[in-house]
């Protein structure tokens, strides 16, 4: 199936939303941009709010993306259980590697190598909803 290529020919006025070019360092308001017209599209891709001032190639609309939260149960230093509302996968690096025969050598989080119990990635359970509530409750507490 051959992809089609689609040209921006009209669009909604993004008025001063914050923008940010694909090519270079430019940031400002989407109204400082300059018109999209004949920018290309591809279905499912992002649609640009203009083009350039600097350079001309397309200017996108900021999202702030939603965090992925993520709450880790622990008993006794060991993982219960990883719960998330997004689908993540997590690694554990377990550094008390003192007596264990399973240990393995991966790439440091800081930067060069580290030694660590041998365990593989898991997928965490996807559940927004209790993680919405458990990060409400601590949102609450915060709240003096
Ligand atoms: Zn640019």
């Amino acid at each position: 199936m051959a992809h089609e290529a689609y040209i921006v020919a009209e669009l909604e006025d993004a008025g001063d939303a914050p923008s940010y070019c694909v090519s270079c360092e430019w940031k400002g308001p989407a109204s400082e941009a300059d018109s999209a017209w004949g920018c290309r599209l591809t279905p499912g891709g992002m649609v640009p709010a203009g083009r350039c001032p600097c350079c001309g190639e397309p200017v996108y609309i900021e999202v702030e993306a939603e965090p992925v939260r993520i709450v880790i149960g622990l008993d006794g230093g060991v993982v219960q259980g990883v719960t998330a509302n997004t689908p993540v996968e997590y690694l554990v690096y377990d550094y008390d590697i003192e007596g264990s025969d399973r240990v393995v050598t991966r790439p440091a989080l800081d930067g060069g190598e580290v030694e660590v119990f041998d365990s593989g990635c898991d997928d965490a359970v996807v559940d927004a909803k209790t993680v919405a509530t458990i990060y409400a409750a601590l949102e609450a507490e915060a709240i003096p």
